[in-house]
């Protein structure tokens, strides 16, 4: 069995308004079916701290963070029509980024060869100078740059299944060629962004994969982007840590959007990026939690992900079943995603070594 490390701090909870989909539920939820679980006494659990200023600021500016504490200091508001902040949320963002670092330090030592980071508010719509989209800080992004900067990593990959587009993380590393950023996600959809032409800018030319996807795409379409996409860009990019921005709004009965995931094509994609990681970087994988908000469906994905995450045989707990009907057909987007990306063809952007 493989040693998991999870890190679930019990302050998230305090950043919440009410009748909003992001709210502590999420995390409160999900934490009770694990405690329910026989899982957590397998696990190492790992506690959670505030990330530290000088790794938060490899991602944002000063400005933006002092914004940010202000407007908590303040008693609270909204960064947009979405994002809301409450007296708590600058301390729930900063134990948020924090307790991912954690987690990725225990990996990054040997000390842990995978883990969880139960936490919010979630990070990837977050921008280099704005939350948005329920995001106050760029979780995943930071713990890239931290990654990078505490531990020498060379190249990180980061792959994205949340229903919705990243753009926060792409953003940060549009013009790096040394954070390969994969995103699955409706499209035309929230944010906007993560058209397939969108490959990365300057050096960081190739280093930016999205997939693009309809709705109604379910299982086998995910599946088959992950193999046919994700299996070789990661081989050709070889990263040393990979990252997952693990978001379960694209399951079937997520109320916010249009996708058919099940929990078992969930874990398949879990499954995938675990091989990969097995292949090419000892296993290193770390999983971040972004969106999700059917509360039921997100517990079991996340209990799912952390029995997978162990090795453990019969991993999938899944109540809901697959999505009813037929599936959206993407084989011939994945063609043209292949022939966009090169895949047949020797790399063509400059890898750092
Ligand atoms: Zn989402």
């Amino acid at each position: 069995m493989k040693r998991t490390a999870i890190v679930y701090d019990p302050f998230h909870t305090h950043h919440t308004y009410p009748h909003h989909p992001e709210n502590h539920r999420r995390v409160e939820e999900t934490w009770a079916l694990l405690q329910e679980d026989s899982i957590l006494k397998h696990l190492i659990q790992v506690p959670s701290s505030p990330a530290p200023r000088e790794a938060i600021l490899r991602v944002h500016t000063p400005e933006y963070l002092e914004r940010l504490e202000y407007v908590a200091l303040t008693g609270g508001g909204h960064l947009d029509g979405d994002t809301y902040v409450t007296a708590d949320s600058y301390e729930a963002a900063l134990r948020a980024a924090g307790g991912l670092l954690n987690v990725t330090g225990r990996v990054l030592r040997g000390e842990a060869d995978n883990a969880f980071a139960l936490v919010r508010p979630p990070g990837h719509h977050a921008l280099v100078n704005q939350g948005m989209g329920f995001c106050l800080l760029a979780n995943v992004a930071i713990a890239a740059r931290w990654a990078q900067d505490q531990f020498g990593v060379d190249r990180v990959l980061i792959v994205d299944f949340d229903v919705h587009h990243g753009n926060g993380t792409q953003d940060v590393f549009y013009a790096d060629p040394s954070v390969l950023f994969f995103s699955t996600h409706q499209f035309p959809y929230y944010p906007g962004t993560g058209a397939a032409g969108e490959r990365g800018a300057g050096p960081g030319v190739g280093t930016t994969v999205n997939v693009p996807l309809p709705p109604g795409v379910g299982d086998a379409g995910y599946l088959e982007a992950f193999r046919r996409i994700l299996m070789p860009v990661a081989r050709r990019f070889r990263p040393e840590l990979i990252l997952l921005s693990a978001g379960f709004d694209a399951h079937w009965q997520d109320p916010l959007a249009g996708m058919r995931l099940s929990i078992a094509g969930y874990a398949q994609l879990t499954a995938v990026v675990m091989e990969l990681a097995e292949e090419l970087c000892q296993g290193r994988l770390v999983a971040v939690l972004e969106g999700g908000y059917n509360l039921e469906v997100l517990a079991h994905n996340v209990l799912s992900s952390l029995r997978l995450l162990r090795g453990e045989a019969d991993a999938v707990s899944d109540p809901f079943g697959p999505a009813p009907g037929a599936e959206r057909e993407v084989a011939p987007l994945l063609e043209q995603l292949r022939r966009l990306h090169r895949l047949e063809d020797p790399p063509f952007y400059a890898i750092p070594h």
